[in-house]
């Protein structure tokens, strides 16, 4: 067992201290969970591949799901991707548009980036987070970090870094703690392809970049569903993610609930509206709202996570997901809702 350090981010004052301390342990080729505006994300130098293994191991992750890198300026991009000349007009328009910010970017890679950051796969996926921390880091470092979220593989990302340390406490040196994460989903995954008369932005994963939003730069596509938890195809659409120990069922409305005797179930529901009739279905043992009130996407997004944790530390048999709108936000939403359903 490792001990695991938490260093507080809080102060402004100490804020240079805490980055250098960062950049120092990701130098001497350590791992450190550092803040993002999305989720908290487990980091290394993502150009020293033994660094690298180390973030697989901490998480149990599967050597065939590829991690995210984090570049600290447009020019870094150049350096761990090679963007073909067909796509650069829109890779530009994309990165203005949203970096430094939830969107990353899948391209070819170059041959710098070790085969274990990328699956063995051509490409690369580059994201510039917009959290001064992380921002700092990268910046430090000089080189770009490797970083998927904080959490053993399959599990509930992390959100704050108590999350992070129950999820990675006793496995990993430091937890940079930056406060909870502005948006709380994992970033929006894009593949641009030249199109014959725009581009084509594959959407690889949904996130706080929504569709509406990429439309203004090419034409949005969903790759196919994966329907098992093998390989897949395109990395990132496991069938199963973001899954809390308690089972959890997303039901399309409260006339398909039937509840077992002596069974103790909890609810997740999106904004505790009678209306919607989940709430008047069943004696809950426990309701959580993501949105309590209100019913704004992105405040459900931003505390996704972590209802979904404090509804699997309840100690209920069964969490019952009320489903949320698919527009906008709520197409990522629904997303995790409906990987962490399967088992
Ligand atoms: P995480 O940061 O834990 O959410 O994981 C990063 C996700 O990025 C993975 O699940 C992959 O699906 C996705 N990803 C990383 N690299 C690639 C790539 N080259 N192609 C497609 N998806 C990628
Ligand atoms: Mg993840």
């Amino acid at each position: 067992m490792t001990e695991t350090r938490i260093i507080d981010a809080s102060d402004p004052a100490s804020q240079k201290k805490v980055v250098k301390e960062a950049v120092d342990l990701l130098s001497a080729g350590e791992v450190v969970a550092l803040p993002t505006e999305t989720v908290y994300g487990l980091g290394a130098d993502a150009l020293n591949a033994d660094a690298v293994a180390k973030v697989f191991a901490a998480k149990e992750r599967p050597g065939f799901d590829p991690l995210i890198v984090h570049v600290g300026s447009y020019e870094q991009v150049d350096e761990v991707a090679e963007v073909p000349d067909n796509l650069r007009e829109v890779v530009n328009k994309l990165m203005k548009a949203f970096w430094p910010g939830p969107l990353t970017l899948v391209l070819p890679k170059k041959d710098c980036v070790p085969d274990i950051v990328t699956s063995g796969l051509p490409t690369v996926a580059v994201r510039m987070s917009g959290h001064p921390i992380m921002k700092a880091v990268v910046r430090g470092l000089g080189n770009p970090i490797a970083a998927p979220s904080a959490n053993r593989f399959g599990r509930i990302s992390p959100t704050s870094a108590s999350a992070v340390e129950k999820e990675l406490g006793g496995r990993i040196l430091a937890i940079v703690d930056g406060g909870a994460c502005r948006e709380g989903l994992e970033s929006t995954i894009v593949r641009p392809e030249a199109g014959e008369k725009k581009p084509i932005l594959h959407l690889l994963r949904a996130g706080p970049v929504t569709k509406e939003l990429l439309q203004r730069f090419g034409k949005v596509e969903r790759p196919k569903k994966s329907r098992s938890n093998e390989a897949p195809e395109a990395p990132g659409q496991l069938a199963s993610h973001y899954a809390p120990t308690t089972p959890l069922r997303l039901l399309k409305s409260p006339d398909e609930f039937n509840p077992e005797e002596g069974r103790k179930y909890a609810l997740l529901s999106y904004c505790g509206s009678e209306k919607a009739g989940f709430i008047d279905a069943h004696d809950w043992e426990i309701v959580e709202e993501l949105s309590p009130g209100n019913g704004k996407l992105a405040e459900a997004a931003v505390r996704l996570f972590f209802v979904l944790r404090k509804l699997d530390e309840s100690g209920v048999d069964e969490i019952i997901a009320e489903p949320v709108s698919e527009t906008g936000l709520g197409v990522a939403i629904m997303d995790r809702l409906r990987r962490a359903s399967v088992r």
